[in-house]
């Protein structure tokens, strides 16, 4: 018999690999870390638990991954809607950006974000903003975990005055931040648009020497395709940006030729179906990258332009999209998309060792949905109520690493009420 910290029981466990749903099982968990999955006989004989959770009427699946967001512009949630892509980041953006991105700005964005992000299930995530150190900090205070994008811009910002300084802060961020096992850092030159060719060669050159991936929004709009003779992600296999520790954001305007590129280098895609169908960016192929072999995870984008972090929403808007976008009602299955937003996500951000499925040796990040409710009855499936009946509200209990940062619908990491109040004067400042 061993002592362990932890046992959940649940009615339905979706450990996502291997594929299929387990019922009368208990996830054993010790140090952090998951130590077995096995029938709740079996826990009965073998380990004594510290602490039982038994979810009677729950289903326990791993914790989800959002593979593409900008945390700190939740302080921008709904502040300009309803325009494309370029009036929104020329004329709203980047002006309250280049007046108020600081510091304070960029951790009370992203606690804000984490707040919302826990309480809906995301146990990890992908960040792309300005002071990274910044938002690592309010990562490790809310206990979730991250892959921290250093942003890079050929132009300047009060952020960073030109592309040297701009990677030089970034991997200061790494330094100071690299100790904490939850955070992980990569270099994000913004988008084909604002990132020229020498700067590239300089991100590549420290991704290759640091072993850090590299991710960009690529092929967002027609407009970034049209005209150039050559496709951006054509420009960035030439400069040596692609491999298997690049992430493409969007991918969106893609083509045959571009597909299999990414598919030949081990690329991963975030699909962004929320942000795209907002903007009005299109449709991005997903069937087709998924066939042509490349791994396709889901992200949200920032809260300025969703206007939620929400991957359970997102897992059902690409699941629709899907199909409407093929023709085809069998286009992307519900474990499809639940593998999207869990072990995909783990894998484009180079962390499906330690998290992205209930396997044991990896890190204990798991989410409890509750399916008691009318709304949710009967179960004949679980994994279908995931994509196409609940939604986050339905969400009870979240772990990352065996730490219980969502107990009973309640973020147990965060002060709620100051965090709010801090929301609310950001707002009264960025009116002015
Ligand atoms: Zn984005």
């Amino acid at each position: 018999m061993h002592t362990v910290d932890l046992r959940i029981d649940a009615a339905w466990i979706v450990p996502v690999e291997p594929a299929g749903t387990l019922t009368g099982h208990a996830l054993i968990v010790d140090g952090g870390r998951i130590a077995a999955l096995l029938p709740a006989g079996d826990a009965d004989r073998q380990f004594a638990a510290r602490e039982t959770k038994r979810l009677a009427s729950h289903v326990l699946i791993p914790g989800l991954v959002n593979a593409h967001t900008h945390a700190a512009m939740t302080l921008m949630r709904g502040i300009a809607d309803d325009l494309p892509l370029k009036p929104w980041l020329e004329e709203h953006v980047w002006p309250v950006e280049r007046r108020f991105a600081s510091p304070e700005f960029v951790y009370d964005g992203t606690l804000l974000a984490c707040a919302e992000m826990l309480r809906g299930g995301i146990t990890a995530c992908n960040d792309m903003y300005f002071y990274p150190d910044a938002s690592a900090r309010a990562y490790e205070e809310a206990g979730m975990r991250a892959l921290v994008g250093a942003p890079i811009l050929d132009f300047p910002t009060p952020y960073a005055a030109d592309a040297d300084a701009y990677i030089t802060r970034g991997l200061a961020a790494r330094d100071a931040w690299k100790h904490v096992p939850t955070l992980t850092f990569a270099l994000a030159p913004h988008a084909p648009y604002t990132v020229g060719d020498a700067t590239f060669a300089r991100i590549v050159m420290f991704a290759r020497q640091l072993d850090l991936p590299i991710e960009t929004h690529v092929a967002e709009t027609r407009a970034e395709v049209a005209g150039t003779g050559e496709s951006s992600l054509a420009r960035l296999d030439r400069l040596g940006v692609t491999g298997p520790s690049f992430i493409a954001i969007h991918a969106v305007h893609v083509d045959e030729v571009d597909r299999s590129l990414l598919a030949r280098h081990g690329c991963h895609v975030v699909h962004c179906p929320a942000s795209n169908m907002k903007l009005a960016s299109g449709i991005a192929p997903v069937t087709a990258l998924v066939e042509a072999g490349v791994n396709v995870a889901l992200g949200t984008d920032g809260a300025a332009s969703n206007n939620r972090l929400d991957i359970l929403s997102e897992m059902r808007l690409a699941a629709l999209l899907a199909k409407v976008a093929t023709g085809n009602a069998i286009a992307l299955p519900a474990p499809a998309v639940l593998a999207m937003a869990t072990l995909n996500g783990a894998r484009a951000l180079g962390l499906d060792a330690v998290t992205g499925s209930l396997a044991p040796g990896k890190d204990a990040d798991a989410v409890a949905i509750d399916l008691s409710a009318a709304a949710t009855q009967p179960v004949f499936d679980p994994v279908s109520h995931l994509v196409n009946a609940v939604d986050r509200s339905f969400v009870s209990d979240v772990w990352v690493r065996g730490a219980h940062v969502v107990a009973d619908g309640e973020v147990a990491t965060i002060d709620t009420t100051a965090l709010l109040a801090r929301a609310r004067a950001w707002q009264r400042r960025l009116k002015t």
